[in-house]
């Protein structure tokens, strides 16, 4: 038996990922699977970006750099910060990773001993949960509520600030809800952290999603509420933005350079630098102004999916499903569909270490994928803290409208199926 150290039990995933194993399995079985489960654009990154990585390569920038990040690439994050926020930050506050994902974990290392509390959103990226437990840090779910558009306010917050809080954990445009914070919000947890909160607080504010944003919205951060840029770290990248995901490109700012240094640290540790020429390619989607027609584009065609993914879930008996204002995902209440095809009792019947390891929206998603061909992520996912009795799913809208439209009469499909569910839990195969 291979001897693991005990802490990698307390690893966590992200299942949008983990589910490849299932589908490939539907696959074999020749079941054409309809993806809504991973969060990436089905845009390519556009021509000039890979024009200039291109470049980069066959002009011999292959070779180590700076751990921080390159001076050009933080220098133009610096302009867009000041740009989109009002706020001077100094490149050497900024420091460049490989994805938004590095910065997680960067800031549970560098702030966070174990016994320290961290609050972090639930339903939310998953990874947040992960690292939490992992390092042995108490996690402190704000559990964010549908019928307050799955946003939050001081008064939620308020109740979890401790002494012991050492750092808050905000995302807005959300991953999995689409909820966004408007500027009134961020002031009342402005005001709440000055107020309540160890003045050492640092609040890591993934924007990753900043500017995937409907109905005219404008991106609020945290980091233009007057008196937060000392305590915020700013997280955001390309993955999303400029349908980057597969170049693994990301970055943090940091409050000052001394913490920044900590964070080249961490990378010189764990990856030594981001590829030189990925980054000169993330500086020219930055740079080129073509691409803020494209990114219009790819947001304009989000939000027309989005409209259509609502409405047809919210036809569906059983379905509830909010309109989210950013990102690219919705996240539809399936309490109804739990009932009526029997999902709740057969979780009840469930032996006590399966029910531990799985919900009814687990059920549910496993039988719309096995059954009908269509990969959805379960509430569960994003934050398994305190998700119990919550039932809903996240459906990636970031594909094309015919598997999106192909998708929903799956999922209706399914809803409907009790025969067929039954049979499902019968054969007890891949209940969790
Ligand atoms: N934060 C959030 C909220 C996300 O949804 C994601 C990606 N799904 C990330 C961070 C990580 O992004 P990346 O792929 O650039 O590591």
């Amino acid at each position: 038996m291979i001897s693991f150290a005990d802490r990698i039990q307390l690893l966590g995933t992200e299942n949008a990922f983990k589910l490849g194993d299932d589908i490939a399995r539907c696959e074999q079985s020749g079941i054409k699977v309809i993806k809504l489960n991973l969060g990436e654009p089905d845009f390519d990154s556009a021509e000039n970006i890979n024009r200039t990585a291109i470049e980069h390569i066959n002009n011999g920038n292959s070779h180590y750099t700076n751990p921080q990040g390159i001076l050009p690439l933080r220098e133009s994050i610096a302009r867009q910060v000041y740009q989109s926020r009002g706020v001077k930050v100094d490149p050497q506050q900024i420091v460049v990773t490989t994805g938004g994902k590095p910065a997680i974990s960067y800031t549970i290392m560098a702030y966070v001993n174990p016994g320290d509390e961290v609050i972090y959103p639930s339903p939310g990226f998953p990874i947040y949960e992960s690292w939490v437990t992992f390092l042995g840090a108490v996690p402190v779910p704000l559990h964010l509520e549908e019928d307050k558009g799955f946003r939050f306010d001081a008064d939620d917050l308020e109740s979890l600030i401790s002494p012991k809080t050492k750092v808050l954990i905000l995302n807005s445009p959300s991953n999995p809800t689409g909820g966004v914070l408007t500027r009134e919000d961020l002031e009342g947890i402005a005001q709440l952290v000055k107020e309540k909160a160890d003045p050492n607080i640092r609040i890591y504010a993934d924007e990753i999603y900043e500017h995937i944003l409907f109905d005219g919205h404008q991106h609020q951060s945290l980091l233009s509420i007057p008196g937060m840029a000392e305590h915020t770290i700013l997280a955001s990248g390309h993955s999303k933005s400029y349908a980057m995901t597969g170049w693994r490109l990301g970055y943090a700012v940091l409050p000052t350079v001394e913490e920044a240094m900590v964070f080249r640290q961490m990378n010189i540790n764990i990856i030594s630098c981001t590829p030189p020429f990925i980054q000169e390619a993330g500086r020219a989607a930055i740079e080129n102004k073509e691409n803020e027609k494209i990114v219009r584009a790819m947001v304009a065609e989000f939000e027309k999916r989005r409209d259509v993914v609502v409405e047809g879930l919210n036809q569906i008996e059983g379905i509830h499903c909010n309109k989210p204002e950013g990102a690219f995902y919705v996240f539809p209440n399936i309490s109804g569909v739990c009932e009526t095809l029997g999902v709740l009792a057969a979780y009840e019947q469930l032996p006590d270490e399966k029910k531990q390891k799985t919900s009814p929206a687990t059920l549910f998603q496993m039988f719309a994928l096995y059954h009908h061909g269509v990969a959805t992520m379960d509430r569960r996912s994003f934050g398994a803290i305190g998700s119990e009795g919550k039932h809903y799913l996240r459906l990636s809208t970031a594909t094309d409208m015919e598997s999106l439209k192909e998708g929903l009469r799956r999922i209706e499909a399914a809803s409907k199926d009790n025969e067929g569910f039954g049979k499902y839990i019968n054969t007890g195969e891949y209940l969790s």
